[in-house]
């Protein structure tokens, strides 16, 4: 049985070697994240080619999902880091200006000042350190410390609640996003998304592509979230970025507007990957917590397509056991039953509606598979999103790029063959031929075919049951 739920693993110095990224491969992860806040062009190039040398030579599609730093507000440099205590004024400084004071510090992003108010919280370095505005004057703004902390460098501040006018992509972004069309990745992770004409100005970027990467929304703020419904529509996939999300939303709020998300997914037919923190103790413990292993199963059990690791594989110290812990929470979770959030799926088109039948089918006849021939992955896409409860999903692809996009979805394996368009009944016995003798599908098992079939100058779609 393949494992449904997919697993995705961030690379960072602790996993960016061809032997690192082929035990990762080996141990279960279908998707590589880049993440474009510590990532360099050259580490990029390299690292693309390591992926794509060790998916070949194990004969496996690998996606690769580029993450976008996105419109992030930082402060400045510190000579040295500054101790923050309760109580302890603290002034931000915009427009190049540098301030007097000792507690005091820059920021990257001018409109800072008129974007946030007196009363207004100023979170650091993660939630970490807390600010109240106090007031503000000319280029300079007061705050009072409310947490202590230790404030370094080019630290990540969240304004919650706050409407940020940054631009939805920075200059940054721009580039990375030129080198991911270049590297041919697969997905591109727009970070905090806020409205749907943000993914679509990402889309501008991507249409001379040869294959256009497909476009994830990255869910980490309260605007993103009161947009979810035409964030949804607009985008390829969605991750629940759990991290900023925790900041900028009340943390009790997290498991709502995650299960939100996920729900809303699963209507509209779209992918969503639940991200942050899922094995954060495995950053430095060879086990989980008691915790984490619920939390990760509870993702499962809502039939997310997928489940990510960040620090836990860039940084930690247990980056393989960290898949192994993913594949067999979500191996053993699976098996026990899932939320069926699919079953308000929105079927539009005609379609979508043969592959629904194509699933009662399979579930019906208990088949091993549901085998989709599929040009551009739609069909396959239809299949995943419909949760097939007893087949999995065998995705038959002419191209590979249409196999490398197809990683992130739930109950997906996806294959490359040729196809033969005049005489497609010669395309599915090769397949099954193949797939035979790959050990793949066995004699006896029954199939749930969907394919496409000539008929004169006119091409249908077929769904055919056989047993093998
Ligand atoms: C997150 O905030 O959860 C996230 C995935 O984004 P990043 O790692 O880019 O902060």
């Amino acid at each position: 049985m393949i494992r449904r739920t997919k697993i995705i693993a961030t690379l960072g110095p602790a996993t960016d070697s061809p032997e690192m990224i082929g035990r990762l491969l080996d141990a279960g992860m279908n998707i590589a994240r880049l993440n474009m806040s510590h990532s360099a062009h050259d580490w990029v190039r390299k690292t693309v080619k390591y992926l794509r040398e060790a998916a070949a030579a194990r004969n496996i599609p690998v996606g690769i999902l580029m993450d976008t730093q996105g419109p992030s507000i930082r402060t400045g440099n510190l000579p040295v880091p500054l101790d923050l205590q309760p109580g302890q004024a603290f002034t931000f400084t915009v427009r190049g200006e540098k301030s007097e004071e000792l507690y005091s510090v820059d920021v990257n992003y001018d409109n800072f000042i008129n974007d946030i108010h007196v009363g207004d919280t100023v979170l650091l370095d993660n939630g970490d350190i807390r600010m109240k505005v106090i007031s503000k004057e000319g280029n300079h703004i007061r705050c009072e410390v409310l947490t202590p902390g230790k404030l370094g460098s080019r630290r990540h501040i969240n304004l919650p609640g706050v409407k940020v006018s940054l631009p939805p992509l920075t200059a940054k972004d721009l580039q990375d996003i030129a080198l991911g069309v270049e590297m041919g990745v697969d997905y591109i992770a727009l970070s905090f998304v806020r409205e749907a004409s943000d993914l679509r100005e990402l889309r501008a970027q991507l249409s001379e592509a040869k294959r256009p990467p497909l476009v994830i929304a990255k869910i980490e703020d309260q605007q993103a979230v009161k947009n979810i419904s035409s964030i949804i529509a607009e985008a390829d996939a969605v991750m629940v970025a759990r991290g900023d999300l925790g900041i900028e939303c009340p943390y009790e709020e997290l498991p709502i507007i995650q299960r939100k998300v996920v729900k809303a997914c699963l209507r509209l037919g779209k992918p969503v990957i639940v991200a942050t923190h899922m094995l954060e103790s495995m950053i430095h413990s060879p086990m989980p917590t008691r915790a984490e292993i619920t939390d990760v199963a509870n993702a499962v059990y809502e039939q997310s397509d997928a489940i990510m690791l960040s620090g836990e594989t860039t940084v930690g110290k247990y980056p393989i056991q960290c898949v192994e812990v993913f594949d067999r929470i979500a191996r053993r979770i699976e098996r026990s039953g899932g939320a069926n959030y699919h079953q308000k799926a929105e079927l539009v088109t005609a379609r979508q509606k043969l592959i629904k039948s194509a699933v009662v089918m399979g579930d019906q006849l208990l088949a091993e598979a549901i085998i989709v021939f599929t040009r551009r992955g739609t069909m396959a896409r239809y299949a995943s999103w419909l949760r097939p409860q007893h087949s999995c999903v065998l995705a038959i692809c002419e191209d590979s790029g249409v196999a490398e996009q197809l990683t992130l979805n739930w109950g997906v394996r996806a294959m490359v063959y040729s196809f033969d368009y005049e005489r497609s009944e010669i395309t599915v016995e090769r397949t099954l031929a193949s797939l035979l003798e790959k050990g793949i599908l066995h004699k006896g098992n029954t199939v749930v075919i969907v394919s496409p079939i000539t008929s004169g100058e006119q091409m249908f779609d077929a769904v055919q049951m056989r047993v093998l």
